[in-house]
């Protein structure tokens, strides 16, 4: 198969990233010569589980963790749904879960289904409604938190949007009152420097293809002292918490890529953060009726999502898909529905402007020209696309 995908102008990084030619380099080896189960006696086994703590050293070290409190999971999925059924197992005679609104179908649909998961028992789910700019109210957190509380499951950043959540604060709110902390932090690794030494947070949640990894690797962080009963039970792996022969050659690229984002983290705030700015400022200004959705600095410095008024976010797609432009409307797991995400609807963004938003998500592989071209050609787009639509009034 050929994807092609020089000629292509990715901007969906949210949704997928590129592997980093260095990831890939990194594990080309464990997927020719170096084949041993790290589990194995012999040295060429051993020399593979090595390999494994030297990627756990460089996810700990992205996120300012001990190489002790890092699992490696196949997913993001997987380390959600870890951390909130291991402390709903942990507690069981408390029922209530807290989070919020616009999280990602993996806690949200997690959460919708914890009475079916833990049959007989009933479980109150608090979820936490967002303002117009996607930005939590941290008293109504507060209140929420009752003697009652399990754990409380808020996301980092936001996948759609890129707002980002006080979880410092949240974290230090749920630790006083001996309330779980978990955060899905998928979309922030990588982007926002994080140290979780200086945090009361109790698990966290990475995915490896957000940060230039492969595809079917994750992380679960569980600090040092929290209870955990593990989520796949088997062989002895990743200190009995997660069974199952480790996926040796992801893991390795996902230290790789760690590394590599420690390393970048300055030009993902500076370098992309511009681009990302130059693209909005262009596009907002030259498109009537355009409005960005989310909180203008409380967001990552990579994500702009915005709404066209009046048009379909899928029409915009397909026609910025004959010019090789990759973005999304709405988030990548959502689309194929015609709903307006969950999320624009949490924010009350009106349906005119939720149904032609589009969410332009960078990384340190976009270019200037690239973003140049863009903004060139989104314009006529919308132009074209509202000249066909009988809600368009060009007067109004
Ligand atoms: N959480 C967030 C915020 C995400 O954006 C995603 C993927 O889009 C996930 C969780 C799921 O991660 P994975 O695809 O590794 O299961």
């Amino acid at each position: 198969m050929d994807c092609r995908s020089e000629d292509i102008i990715y901007m969906d990084n949210n949704a997928t990233t590129r592997i980093a030619p260095e990831v890939v380099d990194a594990m080309m080896p464990f997927l020719t010569d170096c084949y041993g189960n790290p589990s194995s006696m012999h040295t060429f086994g051993g020399q593979i589980g090595r390999e494994i703590e030297k990627a756990r050293e460089s996810v700990a070290s992205l996120i300012g963790a001990e190489p002790e409190e890092i699992i490696f999971t196949s997913c993001g999925t997987e380390s959600d749904s870890t951390a909130i059924l291991s402390g709903m197992q942990t507690y069981p005679e408390k029922r209530h879960v807290i989070t919020t609104r616009v999280e990602h179908p993996a806690v949200k649909n997690l959460c919708e289904s914890l009475d079916l998961f833990f049959s007989g028992r009933k479980h109150r789910i608090t979820r936490l409604p967002v303002n117009e700019q996607g930005i939590l109210d941290l008293e109504q957190y507060q209140q929420a938190l009752t003697e009652d509380t399990t754990i409380a499951s808020v996301m980092w950043a936001n996948n759609e949007t890129g707002v980002i959540f006080p979880v410092e604060e949240m974290a230090r709110m749920a630790r006083e009152r001996d309330i779980l902390f978990h955060t899905d932090a998928v979309q922030a690794v990588g982007k926002i420097p994080i140290n979780l030494k200086e945090m009361e947070v109790d698990f966290l949640s990475i995915s490896g293809h957000k940060l230039h990894a492969p595809k079917g690797v994750g992380v679960l962080y569980v600090r040092k002292g929290t209870p955990f009963i593990p989520f796949l039970n088997g062989g002895h792996q990743e200190y009995g918490k997660r069974g199952g022969t480790e996926n040796v050659a992801s893991i390795v690229g996902l230290g790789r890529a760690c590394a590599l984002a420690e390393s970048m983290l300055e030009e993902e705030n500076t370098r992309v953060r511009n681009l990302r700015d130059k693209l909005e400022k262009g596009l907002l200004g030259a498109i009537p009726k355009s409005m960005l959705n989310g909180h203008q600095t409380a967001r990552l410095p990579n994500t702009s999502n915005i709404s066209f008024e009046y048009v379909e976010g899928e029409a915009i797609l397909l026609h910025m898909n004959q010019h090789n432009i990759c973005a999304s409307s709405g988030s990548a797991c959502t689309s194929g529905s015609l709903e307006p995400s969950h999320v624009l609807r949490a924010m009350g963004v009106p349906f005119t402007a939720a149904h032609g938003s589009i969410r332009f998500s960078l990384s340190v592989y976009n270019t200037e020209k690239e973003v140049d071209f863009v903004i060139k050609t989104i314009p006529n787009i919308i132009a074209n696309l509202r000249q066909m639509s009988p809600f368009w009034d060009p007067e109004g």
